[in-house]
C-alpha cells in the first residue's frame, strides 16, 4: 500500500535487470539530480513501460458511478433488518454520498434521500451514538425545510419526530457514549512551549551526535503522562485501506467499509454527511469548508490523477503532497540548496549528502533543519532535512522510486497540471485539465526540481513515514461494549516527532487526534536522559530477531535495554517462553530448538513434534475464526459453544499463558456482553486482563483498554462498586497515554456520572 502496486514494482524490476550494467552503475551512484535526470531518460525510451502503468490504473477507477447508489441502499437495507447496524451505516453513508453526487450531477433533488438519513440516524441511536444522530436528523431537517414539498414528507416528519423523543429519552442518562467529542472536561494540561523547537515542551532539547544523530533528551526531570510534543502533520495522506485493493475485472461495489469512506480526505474526521469531491468518486470531505481548502492546497492538481496516485502507492502520493503544500517557490529554494551542499562536500562518488551531520556543532545552532535562528520548526525546511539515506538504499528501491516519481511528474505535464504545481494561484485554465496526450516531450526544467524533491520526500518516508492510527470499532458493533483495534488510517510526515529515536521499550506513549500528534512520557523520565519511542517493533510482541530485522528499513542497529539484555545474555524473551507449547501429559513448558520438543520435566519424558503442535495451532485459530464468524452473523450461542469447545483445546497443548489463551477469553467476554450475560462477560475479560498484563505490563495501552472494556461491561451489568473501581484504574493508566481531555476519558467520566445517579434509579425499579 506504501509502495506501487505489485505489477508496477515487478515491471521496474525486470526493467532494471535489463539495463546495460554501466547505466545500472550510474543510476546507483547517481545524485537525486542525476537520478531524476538518467530515470526520465530511460521512461521516455519505454513507451511500453508507461503504456502498462496506464493499463493499471484503469483497475483502480475513481470515476463517478451514479448507479452504485441503490445498490448500497438495498444492501444497507438488508443489514438494517438484521440488526447490523455498523454495517448498514457504512452502506447508508455510501448511498448519501452517491445521492448527493448524481442530484448535482443531474440537478434535481433526490427523493430517497431522506429516507436513508432517518434510517441512518436511527442506526446511530443504536450505536448509542447520540451527538451523531443529533448531526444527521439537524441535516435531514434542513433537508426537507428546503425541499418545501412538506406534505410529501409527512411520514418522514413523524418519524423524525419519533426519533428525537428516542434521543431525548437516551439522553437522560447517558450511554457510554464512542467517537470524538472533543468536550472539555478534565483538568486543563501543563504545557510550555519549547523556545527553540516548535511544539515541544520546554522540559526538552535537541541534541545532536555522530551516533545518534538528531535526537531529544529530557532538560528536567518529567512526569509520567506529561506532554511532551504536540505536532500537527506537516502533510497526510490518508490510506485508501484494504478493501481498495485493485482487482481485475468489474466486480460489484464493495460492501467493506474502507478509510476512504470512513474518514475525511483532508482532516481525517469521521464522516457523518459527506461532501464528495466534484471530479472523482474517491475524494470525501467532512464539510465544504474542508473540500474547498483541500481543492485550494492539492486536491485541484491531485484529483486527475486520482487512479496514477492509487497505484503509485501511499508514498508517492504524500511526496507529491508535499511539494504542493511546500509551494514551488519554496521546494526550489531548497533543492538549489542541496546541489550547493553537495559541491561543497565534494563528495567523490558524487552520491547526494544533503546534511553535513559532521559538520553540526554543540547547540541548536548546528543541527540540521534548524533555520537561521537556530529554531527548529515543523516546517518543510525541517522535513526537508530529514535524512535520505540515499546511499543505504538499495539500487533497485531507488529505481522503482525514480521511475514512480518521473511517470507521475509526465503525467503532471501532459494533463497541463504544471501551471497548477508551480503557482500558487488558482488558474481558471486548470479546473479542466486536458486529457491525457501521448507525449515524449522532456520535462520541463521546473518539474525537474519538482521529480527531484519528491524523489527525496519517497526515499525519506521508509524511515520518516509515520503512521497515524485511529482505535477503530471492530466486530458486530451492538454498541453494549465496544471493542477497539488500532487501525492506520493515514501516512504522515511530523518533522518534530521524527527526532525522536526508537527503542523496542520506549518511554513515551504516541497518540493521534485528526492529522495532530501527542507524545507523552509513558514513565517518569529524568533529566538528562533521552526521550525514545518505539517505531513499531516493541519487546513485548516480538522476539529480538525479529525486531532487528523490521528495524532493517530504519538503516540502524537497535542497541536499546531490552535488545542488548536479549542479543548478549541469549535469554529467551519473555514472548518466546510465554508463546510456548505445553506438553500434553503433565502441562509444562516443552522445550528444543529442533524438530522434535521434549518436556521440559525431566522425569516426565514426553516428546512431541513441532510440526505437529504447529498444525494445531494453526487449526485453532481457524475454529477460532469460525466462531467469530458465527457472533458476526448474529449466532451468539453457537459462538459460546465453539470458542468453550476450543478452549478446552488450547489447554491440551498451550501454555497457560500464551496470548492465544488471552485472545480467547476476550473473544469469549464479547459474545457473553452481546446477549447480556454481564457477569460471565466480567470473569472472562479478568482472565484476559492478567495476560495481557503479563505481556504488555500493569500500566500499559493495552491494559487500559481492556480495563475500559471491562467497565463497559460492570456497568451494563449494574455491578456498581467494582465498575468504579475499574473506571478508576482506567482512568490512571489512559490519561497517561491519552491525556484526560481524551475521549476514553470522557467516556469514562460520563459511565462514572451515570453511576452516582444509579441507586436512586435501582431503588424505583426494585
Ligand atoms: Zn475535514
Ligand atoms: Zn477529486
Ligand atoms: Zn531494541
Ligand atoms: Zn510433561
Amino acid at each position: 500500500m506504501a509502495l506501487p502496486v505489485a505489477e508496477w514494482q515487478g515491471r521496474t524490476a525486470r526493467l532494471w535487470a535489463a539495463l546495460e550494467p554501466a547505466l545500472r552503475e550510474r543510476l546507483a551512484a547517481a545524485s537525486l539530480q542525476d537520478a531524476v535526470r538518467l530515470g526520465c531518460d530511460v521512461l521516455r525510451s519505454k513507451e511500453e513501460e508507461e503504456a502498462a502503468l496506464e493499463q493499471l490504473c484503469h483497475r483502480a477507477p475513481t470515476g463517478k458511478k451514479p448507479e452504485a447508489a441503490s445498490w448500497y441502499r438495498e444492501q444497507g437495507n438488508r443489514e438494517f433488518k438484521r440488526g447490523r447496524y455498523q454495517a448498514a451505516l457504512r452502506l447508508y453513508s455510501r448511498v448519501c454520498l452517491e445521492d448527493i453526487a448524481r442530484a448535482e450531477s443531474h440537478g434535481y433533488p433526490d427523493r430517497l434521500l431522506p429516507k436513508v438519513l432517518l434510517r441512518k440516524a436511527e442506526c446511530l441511536l443504536c450505536l448509542g451514538r447520540l451527538q451523531d444522530a443529533q448531526d444527521v436528523l439537524r441535516v435531514l431537517e434542513s433537508k426537507i425545510s428546503l425541499d418545501g414539498a412538506m406534505t410529501t414528507h409527512l411520514t418522514r416528519l413523524k418519524k423524525l419526530s419519533q426519533l428525537k423523543v428516542k434521543l431525548g429519552e437516551k439522553e437522560r442518562c447517558p450511554e457510554p457514549a464512542q467517537g470524538e467529542h472533543g468536550g472539555t472536561q478534565g483538568e486543563p494540561e501543563i504545557w510550555e512551549e519549547n523556545s527553540s523547537i516548535s511544539g515541544a515542551s520546554s522540559s526538552l532539547s535537541l541534541s545532536f551526535d555522530a551516533e545518534r544523530g538528531r535526537h531529544l533528551v529530557a532538560s528536567q526531570d518529567i512526569m509520567a503522562g506529561q506532554s511532551l510534543v504536540k505536532e500537527e502533520a506537516f502533510v497526510s495522506v490518508l490510506c485508501p485501506g484494504e478493501s481498495l485493493a485493485l482487482q481485475d475485472g468489474d466486480t460489484a461495489w464493495d460492501t467493506r467499509a474502507t478509510n476512504a469512506d470512513l474518514y475525511c480526505h483532508r482532516c481525517l474526521r469521521q464522516l457523518l454527511a459527506s461532501v464528495p469531491c466534484q471530479g472523482c468518486s474517491y475524494a470525501q470531505y467532512c464539510s465544504q469548508d474542508c473540500a474547498d481548502r483541500a481543492w485550494q492546497q492539492y486536491h485541484r492538481t491531485e484529483c486527475p490523477l486520482g487512479a496514477l496516485l492509487l497505484t503509485l502507492g501511499v508514498f508517492c502520493h504524500v511526496a507529491l503532497r508535499t511539494v504542493l503544500l511546500a509551494g514551488y517557490a519554496e521546494v526550489s529554494r531548497l533543492v538549489e540548496g542541496s546541489h550547493c551542499e553537495d559541491k561543497n562536500l565534494q563528495n567523490p562518488e558524487g552520491s547526494c549528502r544533503p546534511l553535513s551531520e559532521a559538520d553540526a556543532g554543540a547547540g541548536s545552532r548546528g543541527v540540521p533543519g534548524c533555520d537561521s535562528s537556530g529554531r527548529y520548526q515543523s516546517s518543510y525546511q525541517a522535513l526537508f532535512h530529514l535524512l535520505p539515506h540515499t546511499e543505504l538504499h538499495s539500487p533497485e528501491h531507488k529505481f522503482l522510486c525514480t521511475l514512480s516519481v518521473a511517470a507521475l511528474c509526465k503525467q503532471l505535464q501532459a494533463a497541463g497540471l504544471e501551471a497548477a504545481v508551480l503557482s500558487q494561484e488558482s488558474p481558471q485554465q486548470c479546473s479542466k485539465p486536458k486529457t491525457c496526450e501521448k507525449t515524449s516531450e522532456e520535462l520541463s526544467p521546473e518539474l525537474k526540481t519538482v521529480a527531484e524533491a519528491m524523489l527525496r520526500h519517497m526515499l525519506q518516508l521508509q524511515c520518516n513515514a509515520q503512521a497515524i492510527t485511529v482505535m477503530q470499532e471492530m466486530g458486530p458493533g451492538d454498541g453494549a461494549v465496544v471493542d477497539k483495534k488500532p487501525v492506520r488510517l493515514a501516512t504522515a510526515f511530523f518533522p518534530v516527532l521524527s527526532l525522536l529515536n526508537h527503542s523496542c521499550c520506549p518511554n513515551t506513549s504516541v497518540s493521534f487526534s485528526r492529522t495532530s500528534v501527542t507524545v507523552r512520557a509513558a514513565q517518569p523520565i529524568s533529566s538528562g536522559q533521552e526521550v525514545l519511542h518505539c517505531y513499531g517493533p516493541h519487546w513485548c510482541r516480538m522476539r529480538v530477531a525479529e525486531r532487528q530485522q523490521l528495524l532493517r528499513q530504519y538503516f540502524f542497529e537497535c542497541r536499546c535495554p531490552a535488545c542488548l539484555q536479549e542479543l548478549q545474555s541469549g535469554v529467551k524473551s519473555v514472548v518466546s517462553i510465554r508463546n510456548s507449547f505445553c506438553c500434553p501429559k503433565c502441562r509444562a513448558q516443552m522445550q528444543g530448538e529442533e524438530d522434535t520438543l521434549c518436556c521440559s520435566i525431566e522425569a516426565c519424558a514426553t516428546s512431541a513434534s513441532r510440526d505437529h503442535l504447529s498444525g494445531r495451532l494453526q487449526d485453532l485459530q481457524q475454529e477460532i475464526k469460525k466462531a467469530l464468524e458465527l457472533l458476526g452473523v448474529g449466532k451468539a450461542d453457537q459462538a459460546i459453544k465453539k470458542l468453550l469447545k476450543c478452549q478446552m483445546d488450547a489447554e491440551t497443548f498451550l501454555s497457560p499463558e500464551h496470548l492465544l489463551m488471552g485472545e480467547m477469553e476476550d473473544h469469549l467476554a464479547q459474545v457473553y456482553a452481546t446477549v447480556g450475560k454481564w457477569q460471565e462477560a466480567a470473569r472472562h475479560l479478568r482472565k484476559s486482563i492478567e495476560i495481557v498484563e503479563m505481556y504488555h505490563g500493569p500500566s500499559s495501552v493495552e491494559t487500559g483498554h481492556e480495563l475500559f472494556k471491562l467497565a463497559q461491561i460492570l456497568f451494563n451489568g449494574f455491578a456498581v462498586s467494582e465498575a468504579l473501581s475499574t473506571i478508576q484504574r482506567a482512568e490512571g493508566i489512559l490519561s497517561v497515554h491519552f491525556g484526560p481531555q481524551s475521549a476514553q476519558m470522557q467516556e469514562l467520566q460520563e459511565m462514572k456520572a451515570c453511576l452516582s445517579e444509579l441507586p436512586r434509579d435501582i431503588l424505583q425499579r426494585t
